[in-house]
């Protein structure tokens, strides 16, 4: 039988850069992009990480971990496409990455459309991912065409230190958001992230002062600032 460290996953890009949104914005983290997801948003910005785009290449769990431990950073983001949408072999990932030494934050970017009851299993099981893992739920709003894919049980499921993102297209985008903090009882850092070409960040912090919402963090995409917006690999 195949050890989980020699399981392959189809893979778009392992890199380093400065992490460019979220709480841990700004910190030197190491990006593991694997390919493929579940959903199509209107506003996708990686589209190049599936389908009818090809694997840059694959790579053993093993394989990944080495390169991850090669960077040396405390700091790293598992993204995609839906890094979790590949079952066992993802959890067998979140596993080995979360055992590496040097790494104190690891932090997945997944799409509220896959369960992440085992995720959160192992979260509650193992003693490394526990201090760890921390997911980064992009939670979809009407404008990403991808509401109704929502789980829900997936908002009851985080935690403090987890966080919860809403990209925000339009002003009906952000009475979504508020509706669903509203709707839910959520124990993650909920952050409003304007959609770049439709939502000038300016007016984004217009509606979030006049709502009186004092829980939500504006989150904007640095690397966007830093690099041309549409630049990879970076
Ligand atoms: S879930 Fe993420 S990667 Fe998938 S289509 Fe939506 S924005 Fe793109």
């Amino acid at each position: 039988m195949t050890a989980a460290r020699d399981w392959r996953l189809p893979m778009v890009e392992i890199f380093q850069t400065v992490e460019g949104e979220g709480t841990k914005a700004g910190y030197p983290t190491t990006f593991v992009r694997v390919f493929n997801c579940n959903l199509r948003c209107t506003w996708c910005d990686t589209t190049y990480s599936y389908a009818p785009h090809q694997p840059a290449f694959y790579a053993t769990i093993g394989d990944i971990a080495e390169q991850v431990e090669q960077y040396g950073n405390r700091y790293v983001c598992l993204t995609g496409g839906e890094p979790l949408m590949h079952g066992d072999k993802s959890l067998a990932l979140v596993e080995r990455l979360a055992h590496i030494p040097c790494v104190t934050d690891l932090h997945i970017e997944t799409n509220g459309a896959v369960p992440i009851d085992p995720f959160v299993r192992l979260r509650e099981t193992d003693e490394e991912a526990a201090r760890k893992v921390r997911f980064v739920m992009d939670w979809k709003l009407p404008g990403s065409g991808e509401a109704e894919r929502m789980i829900s049980g997936n908002l009851a499921l985080l935690e403090a230190q987890d966080e919860l993102k809403f990209v925000i297209a339009d002003e009906g985008d952000f009475t979504a958001a508020c509706a669903v903090l509203d709707g839910h009882q959520i124990a993650a850092q909920p952050l409003f992230s304007p959609v770049w070409e439709t939502m000038p960040p300016a007016r984004l912090v217009e509606l979030l002062l006049a709502s009186g919402r004092k829980e939500v963090k504006l989150n904007l995409q640095i690397h966007k600032v830093i690099w041309h917006p549409e630049a990879r690999g970076v």
